[in-house]
């Protein structure tokens, strides 16, 4: 294993013993469950976020919309303004966050951030970065590019999603219960199936690699991973909701953002909690779902509730005991 490879891979105490990859058991922690203010699933950062987010694009749609879509639908063909459309929106929400969160990792800038780092004693690094981006490249045009000639397609067959009139926060909050619920049941059970002993090893390991994820690790995944768990159960929703296209970028913006910010390895303030899939990285085997129902349903929820002193206590053991190993 590279060196870059071996930083990246579970501390775990028993990792000698056991290979957490091959036989998918829970992860014993020693520490047992601890009681925090990370408890509840809907923070008030989820509400604030989204709100600030959703809120923002009305505000231009109601000002500037007019004039913009109009705009649109007179100078570019519908072909180019559905797939050059999603594939910018798609490309710069990504890249924007991913930025700002590489200056956070590897500048340690703003160094006051650090103190909201989920898993404090892995720091990631530039090899983090270089390992993940190739293949992020690769899905993002291999993969993104063929599905967004599919959504087109399937928009099409659905019905004229450019319609001069302009969407409405209520179209969204409608269509949004379709979206989520497409969203959760095609993550969870996809998800599910490839921490299956069948599938994981060829498929699902490769996004496991970051024990400890960051943000451009959202993607950091097999190719067939990313259409079934990733793009389908997105993009489905709007499919299926006969969305207009200003609803599917912004879902898109939304969902996309969440599996960043899932990732990020900062539960930041005012900003959605990403403990719950930080902690499915850690140990595995709790927390498949991005809402949640369907884990708590299956009995497959796992504590969002370590907080980051017990976690640096239970890090800085499972160190200590790693170093004695290697004295004896
Ligand atoms: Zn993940
Ligand atoms: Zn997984």
């Amino acid at each position: 294993m590279s060196k870059a490879n071996s930083e990246l891979k579970h501390e775990d105490p028993d990792q000698d013993q056991q290979d957490p990859y091959s036989d998918q058991k829970p992860v014993e922690d020693e520490w047992g469950p601890v009681v925090s203010h990370h408890k509840a699933p809907f923070e008030i950062g989820d509400v604030f976020f989204y709100s600030v987010l959703i809120g923002t694009f009305f505000t231009l749609l109601h000002f500037y919309g007019e004039r913009f879509w109009s705009h649109i639908l007179a100078t570019y063909p519908k072909p180019v303004i559905i797939l050059g459309g999603t594939f910018i929106v798609s490309e710069v929400g990504f890249w924007f966050w991913v930025s700002l969160l590489a200056v956070l990792d590897l500048y340690q800038f703003p160094k006051s951030f650090w103190r909201y780092k989920i898993q404090p004693l892995k720091v990631p690094t530039w090899e983090w970065y270089t390992k993940a981006l190739w293949v992020v490249l690769q899905n993002q045009f291999l993969v993104g590019v063929p599905t967004g000639f599919l959504l087109y397609k399937l928009l099409e067959w659905r019905g004229n999603p450019m319609g001069m009139e302009l969407p409405t926060v209520w179209d969204l909050a409608k269509q949004s219960i379709g979206f989520l619920f497409i969203e959760e049941v095609g993550f969870y059970y996809g998800h599910r199936l490839l921490h299956h002993p069948k599938f994981y090893k060829r498929i699902h390991k490769q996004h496991h690699l970051y024990t400890a994820p960051i943000g451009i690790a959202a993607i950091y995944c097999h190719p067939l991973e990313h259409f079934m768990c990733n793009l389908a159960p997105l993009l489905l929703g709007p499919v299926v909701m006969k969305s207009h296209v200003l609803i599917l970028w912004l879902w898109i913006t939304i969902a996309q953002t969440n599996a960043i910010n899932s990732h990020c390895g900062f539960h930041l303030p005012l900003f959605p909690s990403p403990l719950a899939h930080d902690y499915h990285h850690e140990v595995f085997n709790k927390n498949y779902g991005p809402v949640g129902v369907l884990d708590w349903l299956h009995g497959t929820s796992g504590s969002r509730e370590l907080t980051l002193e017990k976690k640096k206590q239970r890090e800085a053991a499972t160190r200590a005991k790693k170093d004695a190993k290697k004295l004896d």
